[in-house]
């Protein structure tokens, strides 16, 4: 009798303590395994971290999640939090260009203008840029079946000045990278989809907009759901699925079966679930399928949040904006966090997120917190004006972020199939099939179902 119970308590190791490897322990925890997390940082969460200062609520990482994707929220609801989802508030969105604030053209979706009028009256193209990206109601399909980048499928189909003033600014800030390196297939499928069906992306985005309900306001439909704690209060909400729990541990190398720390120490495991940042995968694998995936381009951005007296920043009605390259600032976004979010800044303060671009980072690598906030709010003070914080807050994202390049989905797919060979290993994550913190849900939840619990040979 206590023989079989054993068998059935697979006990999993889950290496990496992020997004992905926490709701790997969670689903593996349902399904009855004895589970143990290996991260090499003296704390979980990986790329989440909230910090709680002075009444702010601070994401120094991901602030939200696509609502639209549903397994994130369904484990939040799971875990007794569902009553705790915030959405985030919606306004004006900006972009800056030619040195100034620019208001997206009203029905624009996903940097697709969608309505007539509003395309007409913005300020944000010429009238040559509007009447190029009618072009898009009549030429023929421009994927035919074989990867291209984003950039070459956009411009053909927009032309260049909707996309360097509004695609590119968009859709780049979602993976930090540029839309000549991303991949179609890989980045954003539905837009293959839509032309496919709709062979104009205009009249695609526009047939799936959905129309404006009765009653509702359209401050209640924002895009992007959180917890009123922040992100920070999911990850403890995940920690009881950990039975034990080894922070400050780096895992060497993998093998079926077979864990090996930095400190030469080997444990056996009955499945091991690989939950790390994309350039682990390699070095712990040894297999050149996972070696191509870390050595694909990574990008770094830095995060600066700077809290202010709500009087001393001249912010409009909206919750931020993205700027255009051709502005040659080194920030790439700032989000208005007291109004998108208002649970993360007490009354009359304001909170502000700068994002510092990739090409940006390197000089300041070696600069400290004080003069990585500086630059940041000198920058800044180019487009908007902000008076002295309260205080600031750095985070550095070095080399983190996975480009998914043009060829993505079949290098992929190659490691995908020599991992298959691997008795109970299993790799999910950012790497993968999706970068948002949903689609590393769905990732971890896809790995667990694949380790089939029940049927682990037990060492
Ligand atoms: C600045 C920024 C903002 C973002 N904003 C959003 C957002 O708003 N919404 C959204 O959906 N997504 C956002 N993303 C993307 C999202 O946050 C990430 O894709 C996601 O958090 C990745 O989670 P993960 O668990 O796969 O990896 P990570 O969070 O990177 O966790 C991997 C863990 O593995 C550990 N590890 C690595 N190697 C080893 C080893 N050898 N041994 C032991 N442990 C190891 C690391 O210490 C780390 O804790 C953002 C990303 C960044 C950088």
């Amino acid at each position: 009798m206590f023989r079989k119970w054993v068998n059935r308590l697979n006990h999993i190791a889950i290496i990496g303590g992020g997004i992905t490897g926490l709701a790997a322990a969670h689903y593996a925890k349902e399904a009855g395994a004895h589970v143990t997390l290996f991260d090499a940082q003296d704390r979980l969460g990986g790329k989440i971290k909230t910090i709680y200062q002075d009444g702010f609520t601070l994401e120094t990482g991901p602030d939200g999640y696509m609502a639209r994707k549903a397994t994130l929220t369904s484990l939040i609801t799971d875990l007794g939090l569902g009553d705790r989802l915030v959405r985030s508030k919606t306004g004006t969105s900006y972009i800056y260009v030619r040195n100034q604030l620019r208001q997206m053209p009203a029905g624009s979706v996903m940097g697709i203008p969608t309505k007539f009028w509003p395309m007409v009256k913005t300020d944000l193209f010429t009238w040559k840029g509007k009447f190029r990206a009618g072009f898009d109601l009549v030429i023929p399909r421009v994927y035919e079946g074989e990867d291209i980048s984003l950039d070459r499928f956009f411009r053909t189909r927009l032309g260049s000045e909707v996309v360097d003033s509004m695609i590119e600014p968009l859709l780049s800030g979602i993976y930090n990278g540029t839309l000549d390196d991303m991949s179609i297939e890989s980045t954003f499928p539905q837009f293959i989809t839509i032309e496919q069906k709709t062979r104009s992306l205009i009249l695609g985005m526009k047939a799936l907009t959905p129309p404006v309900q009765a009653g509702v306001k359209p401050s209640d439909t924002g895009k992007f759901l959180s917890i009123d704690q922040g992100l920070g209060g999911l990850v403890e909400a995940l920690r009881p699925s950990i039975d034990r729990l080894e922070l400050k541990t780096v895992v060497q190398s993998v093998r079926p079966h077979e864990v090996t720390l930095a400190n030469g120490k080997v444990e056996r495991f009955d499945g091991i679930i690989i939950a790390t940042s994309p350039n682990a995968l390699g070095s712990l694998l040894h297999i050149p399928e996972a070696e191509r995936l870390s050595k694909l381009k990574r990008t770094s951005s830095m995060t600066v949040l700077a809290a202010f007296d709500e009087s001393e920043v001249d912010a409009l009605d909206g919750t931020g904006y993205v700027i255009a390259k051709s502005e040659g600032n080194a920030l790439t976004a700032c989000s208005w966090m007291h109004k998108k979010w208002p649970h993360m800044a007490p009354q009359g303060k304001a909170l502000l997120r700068m994002y510092i671009g990739s090409e940006y980072v390197p000089p300041l690598l070696h600069e400290d917190d004080v003069s990585v906030a500086t630059f940041a709010l000198d920058e800044l003070r180019r487009i908007q004006k902000v008076g002295k914080p309260l205080f600031t807050k750095v985070e550095r994202h070095i080399q983190t972020m996975p480009q998914y390049e043009v060829g993505h989905k079949q290098d992929v797919k190659a490691f995908e199939e020599a991992l298959a060979k691997w008795d109970g290993v299993e790799a999910c994550g950012a790497i993968l099939h999706g970068v948002g913190l949903p689609d590393c849900v769905d990732s971890a939840k896809k790995a667990v179902a694949k380790l089939n619990l029940e049927q682990l040979v037990t060492v």
